[in-house]
């Protein structure tokens, strides 16, 4: 039996898979009400508490396009994306995973029900491009036995075609066949997340889940990278989740943002339309906060008040209103459901049609 076949049988055992309808398959991920929490130890007494990550997020991404998605440290975002490409198991909710069988019939499976050995026959559909190009390679291994590592593992090529395939995914990604003999350390940082995409690339993935993918680069070498991201969306027809905190990084790389505050969506809307027209109080806050090109330009900074909430304890109906300008009684009490505003606009804020929020002037 083939690798190809051991997959598909492993595709088809699973109880989570069921054949999709043509409105399913348009994404090529809905979540749906998904949820995770960790126990943390808190206090002299080491009482045990729950952080909520993630609070029943729902959010599709479409066939490629690129979301981005956004938020202050410690939302939930990276929790997202290890959700995605199951590092971590969700509690509740679902991530139907569309995909093309080898009968070219379209199939989906819930990946947040399917068991570690069920999940192999994935992981090589969805990867994951890491934040820190530093310790996410292995320093002893030379550039070659990094990017031929996933290849080997997951049986996608026969020994004798390792080497060419070695090297095409080095020039894919802007490295040539004399760096595949160096290790690590010989590369600057840009390299470095070069051999990182050439690794995320090595299993032909559909979907990639970038974590912070050039937050440690310099402003020029973040240029260079996005723009590599972007051909390598268009070439090979990726699609990505692309999480970052810089609103400038998002929004000159994504389709639509979904932006996220204490384990909860609340906004999410096309680029442009988000960036102009935000509908949520922390979007204007988060743009406001965005550094001007142009020193004479003038910033009206929207400050939150206060420090962003404790997670395990966060305040009660909208997360945000402590915080928030715009609060009224309201908003202490009752949970603002996502919900469309404007045609293809969700914001999560009880007020969203009242607010006059201020967002980028269109030429900026
Ligand atoms: Fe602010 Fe209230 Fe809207 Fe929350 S629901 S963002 S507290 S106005």
């Amino acid at each position: 039996m083939t690798d190809k076949n051991i997959q598909t049988n492993d595709r088809q055992s699973s109880n989570s898979i069921k054949t999709a309808n043509a409105d399913e398959a348009d994404n090529i991920l809905n979540i749906r009400n998904l949820t995770k929490s960790f126990r943390v130890k808190s206090g002299i007494i080491s009482k045990n508490e729950w952080v909520y990550a993630l609070d029943n997020i729902s959010l599709s991404i479409g066939r490629g396009e690129t979301l981005g998605l956004v938020g202050e440290s410690g939302c939930g975002k990276s929790t997202l994306g290890r959700c995605i490409v199951r590092l971590y198991k969700p509690q509740t909710g679902e991530l139907e995973y569309n995909y093309i069988d080898d009968d070219g019939q379209p199939q989906t499976a819930d990946l947040a029900q399917l068991s570690n050995k069920q999940l192999k026959a994935f992981r090589a559909d969805i990867q994951m491009i890491f934040q820190d190009p530093f310790s996410s390679l292995n320093p002893r291994m030379t550039v070659f036995n990094l990017i031929s590592e996933p290849l080997i593992a997951n049986k996608i090529t026969s020994k004798a075609g390792i080497a060419k395939r070695v090297i095409e995914l080095a020039e894919m990604v802007g490295l040539n066949a004399q760096h595949l003999r160096r290790y690590p350390h010989a590369f600057s940082g840009g390299q470095r997340q070069r051999i990182g995409i050439a690794r995320a690339l090595a299993t032909n993935p559909k979907l990639l889940v970038a974590d912070e993918a050039v937050s440690a680069l310099d402003v020029s070498i973040q240029a260079q990278i996005l723009n590599l991201l972007d051909d390598l969306k268009i070439n090979l027809n990726l699609s990505y989740l692309f999480i970052a905190h810089d609103l400038s990084v998002v929004r000159y790389i994504s389709d639509r943002v979904a932006v996220m505050y204490l384990g909860r969506i609340v906004e999410l809307a096309d680029t442009d339309e988000l960036y102009t027209n935000p509908q949520h109080p922390y979007t204007e806050a988060l743009i406001s906060a965005v550094p001007k090109s142009e020193p004479d330009d003038v910033v009206t900074r929207i400050s939150l008040n206060h420090e962003i909430p404790n997670p395990s304890a966060p305040p009660k109906g909208c997360h945000l209103h402590p915080r928030c300008q715009y609060a009224k009684d309201k908003c202490k009490t009752d949970i603002p459901a996502l919900r469309e505003t404007k045609p293809g606009h969700f914001a999560a804020c009880h007020f969203a049609e009242e607010l006059s929020l201020i967002g980028v002037k269109d030429e900026e």
